[in-house]
């Protein structure tokens, strides 16, 4: 039975991806100069990657005593426990562990002792999987101080991962793997981790020589990053890293924007920052190509759980500023998001059209300005789909479209509606529009066909 538990514990770990691989924005320019401004769109995809493998079952020791229990009486309690076990409710069973502790008869009692560990990883793990390491932390901290399981280790690794504290987490990843070294997702996730906190020796040498495609890649990517001397900055919300070949005004500049952004997005929205720095990379334009294959060569930006900015080689002109600060915001506004929603992939016009409502500065904001040939309005699957599969004109009209979707969201319901909906993202909230939606009482239904007729009807939106 207690190889039982273990097992179902594990399968707990194994039913469903319980950590993404963070989902990638890729963002592309597309200057349209209208009215003598320099109006930006941007494309951008949100792709999610491949979970986590499931953890691989690893053989532990029956307990001595376990024939004897077997075929001794069940006591009712311990049938209970069982049963609610059997159901995977772990919490249940751990609690009716806890408070029947002196109750169970020998050999029970040294038998309930030993599932402890078990139970507790077990009630964690389900908290881990709707991504609520909050609640597990207590679980897995409780349970690992009896006694250290590969479930256990795993649960403290992906929750300090999440956290972004390799102080505490790096013990329960090197524990993990020397009992799993052919994990290689966790592999990769230990390297993101020591790579956060500027070890890109130790976070190459975690990937280095797995045959899997993923971490070669990886590898590649960060013996690139080391050859390029990067300089890194961490102070308050924010760790910025940028080539030692921009300037260091830049790195000063885009502290101040998003500083302010991070205020304004936290007064505005109750967006507020996650306990962890979020972290910006700056790189010269082909660097930032070769480094993030993934993004087209005019890629403004992306988002990856770090914002990743390309800079023109100087001069950097009073144009370039205001762009570059345009794309701090926007980047910012999807980090927040995927903090807020442990990365899941959200509907894309959602994402898109936040992110560009709330970076959007100056005259430009005040009211809508179609294109010449702005085109039809695009169906509500197109809008919710990667803008990156979409071909360039779609994309571009996707963008358009989902900045337009927002302004009629904040016309209908207000400000107060938007903040209202960004308020309630929660990392085990239901991220479906219409769940997105449902602080408002609008539906996602309603608020496209709203914006449908209003751009065939050609409505700027006033200035909200
Ligand atoms: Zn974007």
């Amino acid at each position: 039975m207690q190889k039982i538990i273990q097992i179902l514990t594990r399968k707990i770990m194994a039913v469903q991806p319980y950590l993404r691989e963070p989902k990638i924005y890729v963002s592309v320019v597309v200057i349209l100069l209208l009215g003598g401004g320099v109006w930006k769109a941007e494309l951008s995809s949100p792709v999610e990657l491949k979970a986590l493998a499931p953890h691989s079952e690893t053989p532990t020791p029956a307990p001595a005593p376990a024939h004897e229990l077997e075929v001794s009486p069940v006591p009712s309690n311990i049938y209970e426990v069982k049963k609610w076990v059997a159901v995977g409710n772990y919490g249940a069973a751990l609690d009716l562990a806890i408070s029947e502790g002196s109750t169970f008869p020998p050999p029970w009692d040294e038998w309930i002792k030993n599932q402890l560990p078990h139970l507790y990883a077990g009630a964690a793990w389900i908290k881990i999987k709707l991504g609520n390491c909050q609640e597990a932390m207590p679980l897995l901290l409780e349970g690992v101080a009896l006694k250290e399981t590969v479930e256990l280790s795993k649960g403290l690794a992906v929750c300090y991962f999440k956290e972004k504290n390799l102080i505490d987490g790096e013990a329960y990843f090197l524990s993990y793997l020397a009992r799993n070294p052919d994990d290689v997702e966790f592999k990769r996730l230990f390297s993101e981790l020591l790579q956060s906190h500027g070890r890109y020796k130790d976070a190459l040498a975690m990937v280095e020589g797995v045959s899997d495609p993923g971490a070669e890649q990886r590898a590649q990517e960060l013996s690139r990053r080391l050859d390029l001397e990067m300089v890194h900055e961490h102070e308050g919300a924010f760790k910025i890293s940028y080539e030692a070949g921009i300037e260091t005004d830049l790195d000063l500049f885009a502290r101040e924007v998003l500083d302010d952004a991070l205020n304004e997005y936290s007064q505005n929205y109750g967006l507020t920052p996650p306990d962890h720095p979020i972290e910006v990379e700056l790189y010269l334009s082909n660097d930032f190509s070769s480094l993030n294959p993934k993004a087209p060569q005019w890629a403004e930006g992306i988002y990856d759980s770090r914002m990743k900015i390309p800079l023109p080689k100087p001069p950097f002109t009073a144009e370039h500023r205001e762009l570059f600060r345009v794309v701090l915001r926007h980047e910012l506004l999807h980090a927040l998001v995927a903090e807020r929603t442990d990365h899941r992939r959200l509907p894309s016009w959602f994402e898109e059209g936040v992110a560009q409502y709330a970076s959007c500065i100056g005259q430009r904001c005040q009211g809508f300005q179609f294109e010449p040939t702005p085109g039809q309005f695009l169906s509500e699957d197109i809008l919710s789909k990667e803008f990156i599969s979409l071909s360039s004109l779609d994309a571009r009209r996707a963008y358009r479209q989902s900045y337009y979707l927002i302004k009629m969201l904040v016309k209908t319901k207000g400000i107060e509606g938007l903040r209202q909906v960004l308020a309630k993202l929660a990392k085990d909230t239901s991220i479906t529009p219409d769940a997105i939606l449902a602080p408002t009482a609008l539906t996602w239904a309603e608020l496209y066909a709203q914006s449908k007729e209003a751009w065939a009807a050609r409505q700027v939106l006033g200035s909200e």
